[in-house]
């Protein structure tokens, strides 16, 4: 029999899909796929590291009030609260963060930023571009 496999890859880096996760299916499929998700997950358990993104963002723990926007708009689950002396705090996971942005346009205290694509810098392409017309 011929069972076309579904990729196992999850949107969020480290997370495989295999089996019912999917949808209800034949074990046949199931056993092949988990054996695919196992696999992906060894490649990448026999890194000693692992590179992430430069543009990735990145929190003020001084300007964070704790209330768990940028958390609530994460799709990718990068971002979580540790405890500080300061008390509850975001933090996010840099291997997991995509760098969509989306967390800072929550944050209502500007505490969220995206490495690369803070406001000056960000201002500063825009006077550059409208200094050319
Ligand atoms: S930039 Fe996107 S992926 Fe990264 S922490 Fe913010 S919302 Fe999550
Ligand atoms: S949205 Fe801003 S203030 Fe709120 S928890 Fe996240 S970093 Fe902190």
């Amino acid at each position: 029999m011929l069972v076309k496999l579904r990729p196992v890859d999850f949107g969020a880096d480290g997370m495989f899909l295999a089996g019912a996760a999917h949808y209800p299916k034949f074990m046949s499929e199931t056993v092949s796929q988990a054996y695919g998700a196992a696999g992906r997950a060894l490649t990448l358990l026999s890194h000693d590291t692992v590179v992430a993104s430069g543009s990735v963002c990145e929190v003020d723990e001084n300007r964070c009030v704790s209330c768990g926007a940028c958390i609530t708009v994460c799709t990718y689950g990068a971002i979580e609260f540790v405890n500080t002396p300061q008390g509850r705090k975001a933090r996010v996971n840099p291997v997991l963060c995509k760098g969509d942005g989306l967390c800072n346009t929550k944050c209502p205290t500007e505490a969220i930023i995206l490495k690369h694509y803070n406001n000056e810098e960000l201002q500063s392409q825009i006077d550059a571009a409208f200094a050319e017309l």
